[in-house]
């Protein structure tokens, strides 16, 4: 293992094109994002309000910002405007908060729907049938200040390849059912954002174009 900026230069080289690295910095102090950040990388994710809050005014500013944790509703006033994607938008509630503080900002927010198809009970998200309802519904045509890019989804927790890509391959066949129908009318919907340091080439093989990376760049996070 090389340094943070070498790790990160190796995982560029392997990323298929048309794919991108989002550097999943969260619990990493901001020594350790200035050194991915010396090697190229400008899109980082956090997970925590206050801790993305707090980074931005420390860190150069032409790096963008994706929220990937649980965005707590009374929240969402501090991060509009702050984020270049809301990655992890996981109920109708949410989008209607940041439609509406979005628009009192000024501003348009681009975010992902959370899809939830994890074997695990603990992890937030749509179920793709409450997505797909949504969407397919028209939901979205309301919004003004709010886009949909796409998608977001986490695999289950475990080593079984078998069930992480079943996992991917449901997500991505939502993505597309969403696509396919959203099409005309929501042409921008085109992320979909799956794979973390352990599954993110099982991710990508099966469509993901966005992809996730903490601990293989900035090796085990330290809780505080
Ligand atoms: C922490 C986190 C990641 C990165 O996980 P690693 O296993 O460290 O790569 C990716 N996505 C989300 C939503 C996360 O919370």
């Amino acid at each position: 293992m090389g340094s943070i900026a070498e790790r990160v230069e190796e995982l560029r080289a392997e990323i298929p094109a048309g794919v991108e690295l989002v550097a999943v910095s969260k619990f990493q102090p901001v020594e350790a994002i200035k050194a991915a950040y010396s090697a190229g990388q400008r899109l980082f994710g956090e997970s925590r309000v206050q801790e993305l809050l707090e980074k931005i005014t420390q860190l150069p500013e032409d790096i963008s910002w994706h929220f990937i944790g649980h965005l707590q509703t009374n929240k969402v006033k501090q991060i509009i405007g702050k984020t270049s994607l809301i990655e992890s938008v996981d109920s109708v509630r949410l989008i209607e908060l940041i439609e509406k503080e979005s628009a009192k900002s000024g501003v348009t927010t681009e975010i992902l729907l959370q899809l939830h198809v994890a074997r695990e009970e603990t992890k937030f998200g749509f179920l793709p049938e409450e997505a797909e309802t949504f969407m397919l519904g028209g939901g979205f045509k309301k919004l003004k200040h709010t886009r949909i890019r796409g998608l977001m989804a986490m695999a289950s927790n475990t080593d079984d390849e078998k069930i992480v890509r079943e996992d991917f391959a449901r997500a991505a066949s939502v993505f597309r059912k969403i696509s396919d129908v959203a099409g005309t009318e929501l042409t921008d919907f085109n992320i979909l954002s799956m794979g973390m340091s352990g599954d993110w080439p099982i991710a990508v093989e099966e469509g993901s174009n966005l992809i996730r990376v903490g601990s293989s760049i900035f090796g085990e996070r330290k809780y505080n």
